[in-house]
């Protein structure tokens, strides 16, 4: 028996304001939804034009015991760390940093983009660690747009960069502490795509431009509304109406573990969030040198 998943429910993103003062849509963790296990948070950052001077973003920080993973959509973004590592995110690209044990990074506008302004829109989602990880090394994987493999479907209708996970046969580049998805689905008007979700994975769409219909009642869902789809099926159906529609799809098995979060530290016990605390004011963490 084959089936399609059908939708639990559809939830819009919230308008908030971060960091240095970016706007973001944020799906969750939202009093609608907490986090959407193994995922804590998902922030669609923009889509804004920044005047000259005026762009934004967040400065030094520190996180331990999960991973962000940045997607550039539009624009760029700057990265710094206290490893020394640094860097410029530009349109398409994908940064995912495991932070394990602990980072302190900023992300912050480049000063030439800052100087022009501009266009900025991109993703972040925060992949949640299982206990066993936590507190592993911080390690990073940065896969410039060009080396994201692409699938194409048989009618050439639409088109997917699996950044995590396979779709349509193509595995991705990135590899993943636990079983996750990650694509982003682009589709012409009118088309529609049935793609293979693992059983055991618990999955979500977030669609960024374009109307859709989704699941296997084919419920029409706007973009930033989150899709959740049941686990009753072994692939999740997507399909655009008369507008071309871009979607991302992502999935992951979840950890089942306890999640306790204080801002930017997300661990297992409230002890352990206390030696987040300490670890970072003892400057454990490390810190940027500008
Ligand atoms: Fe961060």
């Amino acid at each position: 028996m084959s089936t399609t998943r059908t939708i639990e429910r559809t939830i819009p993103a919230l308008r908030t304001v971060e960091g240095g003062g970016f706007v973001v849509h944020r799906p969750f963790p939202t009093r609608l939804l907490m986090d959407f296990d193994p995922f804590l948070l998902l922030d669609e950052m923009g889509p804004v034009d920044y005047a000259p001077g005026e762009a934004k973003g967040a400065p030094d920080h520190p996180h331990r015991g999960f991973e962000t993973v940045t997607y550039v959509l539009e624009g760029q973004f700057g990265h710094k760390d206290s490893a020394g590592h640094s860097g410029t995110l530009r349109e398409g690209d994908v940064q995912w940093m495991t932070a394990g044990a602990g980072v302190v990074h900023s992300e912050m506008p480049d000063p030439e983009f800052t100087r022009t302004g501009g266009r900025v829109h991109g993703l972040q989602l925060w992949v949640n660690l299982p206990r066993r990880d936590k507190m592993i090394a911080p390690h990073y994987q940065e896969i410039a747009s060009g080396k994201i493999p692409v699938a194409v479907s048989d009618d050439g209708r639409v088109r997917v960069k699996v950044i995590a996970g396979e779709a349509l046969g193509v595995k991705a580049a990135i590899e993943t502490r636990t079983p996750i998805l990650y694509q982003h689905f682009s589709l012409q008007p009118g088309a529609s795509v049935e793609t293979r979700v693992p059983r055991d994975f618990r999955v979500f769409a977030y669609p960024l431009a374009g109307a859709g219909f989704y699941g296997a009642d084919r419920t029409p869902v706007r973009a930033q509304q989150m899709v959740l789809f049941n686990d009753d099926g072994e692939s999740v159906t997507l399909a655009a109406g008369d507008e071309p529609l871009e979607v991302l799809l992502i999935g992951g098995v979840p950890l089942k573990e306890p999640v306790v979060r204080y801002g930017p530290f997300v661990m297992n016990t409230e002890d352990e969030i206390r030696q987040a605390v300490i670890d970072y004011q003892a400057g454990r963490m490390g810190a940027i040198t500008h």
